[in-house]
């Protein structure tokens, strides 16, 4: 297959499948079956998986389990990351065997408030204290900013402000900053110029791109931003994530059919496509209800079919 030269030859999938998909499922998902699909994924050759939120239990109860998950984890060999909003979670999180913190807030006031009833600058505020306990406990923190392609409230986000809060991030110590298209109004020039506009801002490519399909351009999102150069994106097995009430409409990009198309186009995952098919549909008997992943059904290309 011709392809132009500067893709990568290799990316890097951060699984959120455990926790951003998982937390907008509403019915209890047993701790129990969360262990297995994620040890399904590591099995599958998942590095970094976003395990659990360290979380006020009321807010998001799904993820309430967040201890139990760490512990049923521990020795386990892969990067276990955990979302946390305060340094009380942060300080939960190490404690209970984190190796990554993600820290959040929204390119937008009024999200950032909708979302944690408090301003950017209070967001901002808290994380030193998360950033040196981090240190201490020899833990990375990636910082994560929600509504980065566009705002509910707001519309569209200026490019600038993204490279501030990732400038803050950076100067905190983060080891790397998400790109989160919350409501999935991401499209491919915009995600390429803030692609560009970054490498060209701090000489690094120490950033993921968390594209939502809502409006099903997320994989079109990712190849622009391969195009530029970008090497690490967070995808969710089976296409969870997203809305509560609609379940199939509006997830993350899905794992699987993403390792599909990159190992098509050459490129290394360092996935076993086939495992992560399996834990796809094994999850969604967990889940019984049908997952937005389109390889799940599928099945991989089978470029001997048909041949004697
Ligand atoms: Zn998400």
């Amino acid at each position: 297959m011709l392809m132009p030269d500067n893709f990568p030859k290799k990316v890097k999938l951060r699984e959120v499948g455990p926790r951003d998909g998982f937390q907008n499922v509403e019915a209890f998902i047993p701790t129990a079956g969360k262990l297995a699909v994620i040890d399904a994924l590591a099995t599958a050759g998942a590095r970094e998986i976003e395990v659990a939120s360290f979380i006020n239990e009321k807010v998001i109860p799904q993820l309430a389990d967040a201890e139990a998950i760490m512990a049923g984890l521990a020795g386990k060999k892969f990067i276990r990351s955990t979302l946390v909003p305060t340094p009380k979670y942060a300080l939960a999180a190490i404690e209970a065997g984190a190796d990554q913190l993600v820290v959040f807030l929204s390119a937008s006031e009024s999200h950032n408030r909708a979302n944690v009833n408090r301003s950017i600058s209070e967001s901002l505020a808290g994380l030193d204290t998360v950033f040196s306990l981090a240190a201490d406990h020899g833990v990375s923190v990636l910082g994560a900013i929600a509504v980065s392609f566009g705002c509910p409230f707001e519309g569209a986000v200026p490019p600038d402000r993204l490279l501030s809060i990732a400038e803050t991030f950076r100067d905190l110590g983060a080891d790397g900053v998400i790109f989160g298209d919350t409501t999935g109004m991401a499209t491919p020039g915009p995600v390429s110029r803030l692609v560009k506009s970054y490498q060209d801002r701090f000489s690094a490519n120490d950033f993921s791109l968390h594209f939502h399909n809502n409006r099903g351009s997320a994989m079109s999102n990712l190849l622009a931003a391969m195009q530029v150069g970008a090497t690490t994106f967070d995808t969710a097995l089976g296409g969870i994530g997203g809305c509560p009430t609609v379940p199939q409409a509006a997830g993350n990009l899905a794992t699987e059919d993403v390792v599909c198309l990159l190992h098509e186009m050459g490129i290394e995952t360092g996935i076993d496509l086939n495992l992560l098919i399996t834990a796809a549909r094994d999850m969604e008997a967990l889940l019984g209800y049908p997952l937005p992943g389109q390889v799940m059904k599928s099945g991989p290309i089978d470029w001997q079919a048909g041949n004697p």
